[in-house]
């Protein structure tokens, strides 16, 4: 569903602007004079249509509640360009972290390449598994055969530490 189909069928809501707005501090929400600058640059507008401008624009007009439960919110690929090209310290790329984190403090449903990324950095370390590479030979190396250093697994200590920021957060 397209954010302008969101805007016609939703209603706005203060209380839920509000909250996001807690979340916001320090952060020039409000300041958006709707350049586009973010949106020109935004590297999942392409693929994904995502417009930075126009999620800022529907979070100070009350439009949380549907944004928070919109699966547009995950296509942000986390590049921070919107933020580098703010000229008002706006930063959309802060808008869609908060409404991600409103969306899982009320349970929304959450793309499965989140959930699988995040059991991965429990039990890994890591956020992305140990791959291979392929030279342009098409030759197959391993961090051993490159002679790179082992990875080791996380300490329990980590695993508890992290699990104690996901529970606070
Ligand atoms: S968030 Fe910044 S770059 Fe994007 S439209 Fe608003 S002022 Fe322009
Ligand atoms: S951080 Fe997200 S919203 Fe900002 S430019 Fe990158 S993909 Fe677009």
């Amino acid at each position: 569903m397209s954010l302008t189909d969101l805007m016609s069928m939703a209603k706005p809501n203060l209380e839920s602007r509000e909250k996001i707005l807690v979340k916001l501090i320090g952060k020039e929400l409000l300041n958006c004079f709707q350049c586009i600058k973010c949106t020109s640059g935004c590297t999942a507008l392409k693929l994904l249509e995502l417009k930075p401008h126009e999620i800022v624009k529907l979070v100070s007009l009350g439009f949380v509640d549907e944004l928070a439960s919109s699966d547009i919110i995950w296509t942000c690929v986390t590049c921070l360009k919107c933020l580098q090209r703010c000229p008002r310290k706006a930063s959309p790329y802060h808008v869609i972290i908060a409404l991600r984190n409103l969306a899982v403090e009320r349970e929304a449903k959450v793309p499965e390449g989140y959930l699988k990324a995040v059991s991965q950095i429990i039990e890994t370390g890591l956020a992305e598994s140990v791959q291979k590479v392929v030279t342009k030979k098409m030759e197959t190396f391993d961090r051993e055969g490159l002679k790179l250093p082992r990875i080791t697994l996380p300490k329990e200590s980590f695993q508890a530490t992290f699990m104690k920021v996901m529970e606070e957060r």
